[in-house]
């Protein structure tokens, strides 16, 4: 069903083809992403601890400076993808009749500076890491500051003086809509400045704008989107960056149902950035209130695991029988426990059923479950 905005329908037609032609994988690198980053003119800003370019695309020369960084953790990169096609799609739309097709004022590169930095970690993206190559979590490191990529980050900040700031993210899949069972496919969070959680002008206008990326995306996804928790963490980018006085918007990629690629959260990014940028535009997010944020269900973790098997029931040898559920999750290759007891909270992206099979030994958090899984195939 076409969206009720032409112009929101206009790119998410336009976004299929980009889906299709690159960069559809889960895991990407810099030398993934470097011909599109030609294509785009990114110039380098700087260099990761082991020397790698990170480089930043700029579009438009107008007053409204927005930022928006990803891949901090490197083995974050759905954002990454995202990111690059919603510039080739702005890049597209430099003249007055195409602008519009997407919704865009003929003029709008005077009016908004965009400044996108594809991939803040490389070394990590290189090893699929969420770390960097000293180890640190550039994400925890907005205090210390003792990476190169964190301080790059926080001069960029202090350079540049965005309005509004994207940090973008993947989470893991396990997490769901509220109770539901559904996964979290796109969770939103405008982080705390202070760790009483104010709401200045700044952050009002984060929480605005994410109430209306989430209406937006409801239309192609109404189950699937959640709100991040607001605890405040000093040590995080997100929150110091709300606290120079841009309204700051962390994206975090989750998982939707039979997509290991991720290609639905990828799509759902541009949606999201594009609707932002309209909105920023026409100042349509205006008439959001806290309540629509608040509305949003909150991102519930653990609320699916990979393997849920129902109701088995153990029979240790010269031990009491009992039931329980089991909870288990795909690592590498491996198949491990996480979970034994009732798991009446947590859903399975497949669920099977225990029930009439007895189990003749336990199994515990953190083991193998290989041969529990061998004996309920048979
Ligand atoms: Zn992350």
């Amino acid at each position: 069903m076409p969206h009720p905005d032409t112009t929101l329908n206009a790119l998410h037609t336009r976004l299929q083809p980009l889906r299709r032609a690159a960069l559809c994988k889960r895991q990407l690198t810099l030398s993934d992403i470097r011909p599109l980053l030609r294509d785009l003119g990114a110039q380098p800003i700087g260099e990761s601890y082991e020397g790698r370019p990170i480089e930043r695309i700029s579009m438009g020369h107008g007053p409204l400076i927005i930022l928006a960084w990803t891949q901090m953790h490197g083995d974050e990169s759905t954002a990454t993808a995202a990111v690059l096609d919603w510039l080739q799609l702005l890049r597209d739309a430099a003249d007055g009749e195409q602008a519009a097709a997407i919704g865009l004022p003929a003029n709008w590169q005077e009016l908004v500076t965009l400044q996108v930095i594809p991939m803040l970690n490389p070394d990590g993206a290189e090893r699929g890491t969420r770390e960097n190559a000293q180890g640190i979590d550039i994400n925890r490191d907005a205090l210390a500051q003792q990476s190169p990529e964190g301080r790059l980050l926080w001069q960029q900040v202090q350079s540049l003086r965005p309005s509004v700031a994207f940090n973008l993210h993947d989470q893991n899949p396990y997490y769901t809509v509220g109770a539901s069972s559904e996964p979290a496919t796109i969770a939103f969070l405008a982080p705390a400045y202070h760790p009483d959680k104010h709401v200045d002008s700044a952050r009002l206008q984060a929480k605005q704008l994410i109430a209306h990326m989430r209406k937006v995306l409801a239309h192609w996804l109404p189950n699937g989107i959640a709100r991040y928790n607001d605890s405040y963490s000093a040590r995080s980018f997100g929150d110091q960056i709300a606290g120079t006085g841009a309204s700051t918007i962390l994206i975090e990629s989750g998982a939707h149902r039979d997509d290991p690629e991720r290609q639905v959260a990828r799509e759902l990014n541009v949606l999201a950035l594009h609707a932002a940028l309209q909105a920023l535009l026409n100042e349509q997010a205006r008439e959001y209130t806290l309540a629509d944020y608040y509305a949003i269900p909150e991102n519930r973790s653990d609320g699916l695991c990979d393997i849920k098997i129902h109701q088995l029931t153990f029979v240790p040898q010269g031990r009491e029988a009992f039931q329980a559920d089991v909870c288990i999750l795909h690592k590498g290759a491996d198949y491990v426990v996480d979970f034994v007891g009732d798991a009446s909270n947590t859903a399975g992206f497949v669920e099977v059923a225990g029930h009439g099979k007895k189990y003749p030994a336990t199994v515990h958090k953190g083991g193998d479950a290989r041969a529990l899984l061998d004996f309920l195939n048979h």
